[in-house]
């Protein structure tokens, strides 16, 4: 009985957090951990385009799936749309996202960028890479693992290991050099911190150009975003392990939510999302990259260069998620 009194509080919580989102038939019902400035654009230009009109609720990737959870077979979502391979990963190993059979994704979007099951597909790439102060650095970068050497003493700066972004970083590296070589690496780069860890990459990119330390690791677009405002920064992008696994990419990306029940309209619009007009919205808008090759990204994006980016699948930043951040906390990153 105190169960059901449990039950009901919750359910109360919950629908006082969130109020239900109804549907009506053919619409689209998105659950999105992308900002509303970031996709309102892309779902405008779709319900202009085929009149199916969508209907969307965002919030942070955690709450958005504790909300899949407790909705269960009633939620409305048709689509989860976040952040970050490890978030996508968790979605479908919590079995709320459904396998997706469509050639034209298998076609559009890279394997590496993509579930082996088909359960979440990328749509843009973020690339995490090293950014340093272009007064104080000249010719002595070369890649991630070489930031633990002695010579960056003092020299770097780093964002938060709460953040996913760093979570998903360490779990690739654990995936090409195994944990005890990573272990050192990110002891490495502890020791050669020049302030504690920041809560976010824009204020790390203002500590690299203030001169606070000479080298960081951020996502691009908070680059681009800053040198926008404030184009005077010496800063500069340096395209990270270009002579061994390449730069570490990440995604945003989608999946089919398992309890949908209309799953047709919402592969469709997964599909739209990774043809040619909205890969181009969808990555330009945050000035990311297009996750389907064939695409260019936008004239600024390209002014950044080529680099060639680590293929192996992302999943690895889900499945080898728990191991890195029990690594981070023994090697003492914050
Ligand atoms: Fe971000």
């Amino acid at each position: 009985m105190k169960n059901i009194y449990i039950l009901f509080i919750l359910i109360g919580i919950i629908s006082i957090t969130y109020p239900t989102i109804t549907k009506a038939s053919g619409e689209l019902v998105i659950y999105s951990a992308r900002n509303e400035q970031l996709i309102k654009p892309i779902f405008d230009e779709y319900t202009k385009n085929t009149g199916v009109n969508i209907k969307f609720t965002t919030d942070k990737a955690g709450p958005l799936l504790q909300k899949l959870m407790a909705e269960g077979k009633n939620s409305p979502a048709d689509i989860l749309l976040t952040v970050d391979a490890g978030n996508l990963w968790h979605a479908a190993n919590e079995g709320l996202l459904d396998n997706v059979n469509s050639e034209i994704l298998n076609k559009n979007i890279p394997a590496h960028l993509r579930d082996s099951a088909n359960r979440w597909f990328g749509l843009s790439v973020r690339s995490r890479t090293i950014m340093y102060n272009e007064n104080n650095i000249k010719d002595e970068l070369s890649s991630y693992e070489d930031l633990a050497s002695d010579k960056w003493k003092g020299k770097l700066c780093l964002r938060t290991s709460k953040k996913v972004y760093n979570q998903s970083l360490i779990a690739m590296m654990i995936s090409e050099h195994g944990i005890e070589k990573t272990e050192n690496i990110v002891k490495g780069w502890m020791s050669n911190l020049a302030t504690p860890p920041f809560s976010n990459d824009t204020k790390m990119i203002e500590a690299v150009a203030a001169g606070q330390c000479d080298v960081g690791i951020a996502n691009t677009y908070y680059y681009g975003r800053l040198i926008k405002k404030k184009p005077e920064l010496p800063v500069k992008i340096f395209w990270a392990n270009q002579d061994s696994s390449g730069v570490h990419v990440n995604v945003s990306g989608a999946g089919i939510v398992k309890s949908s029940n209309n799953k047709e309209e919402a592969v469709k619009f997964i599909e739209w999302l990774s043809s040619t007009k909205a890969q181009n919205l969808f990555a330009d808008i945050n000035m990311e990259y297009p996750a389907n090759p064939n695409i260019k990204p936008s004239d600024i994006v390209s002014t950044w260069g080529d680099f060639k980016s680590n293929n192996i699948n992302l999943s690895k930043a889900g499945e080898l998620q728990v191991e890195a951040v029990k690594l981070m906390d023994r090697a003492g990153y914050k």
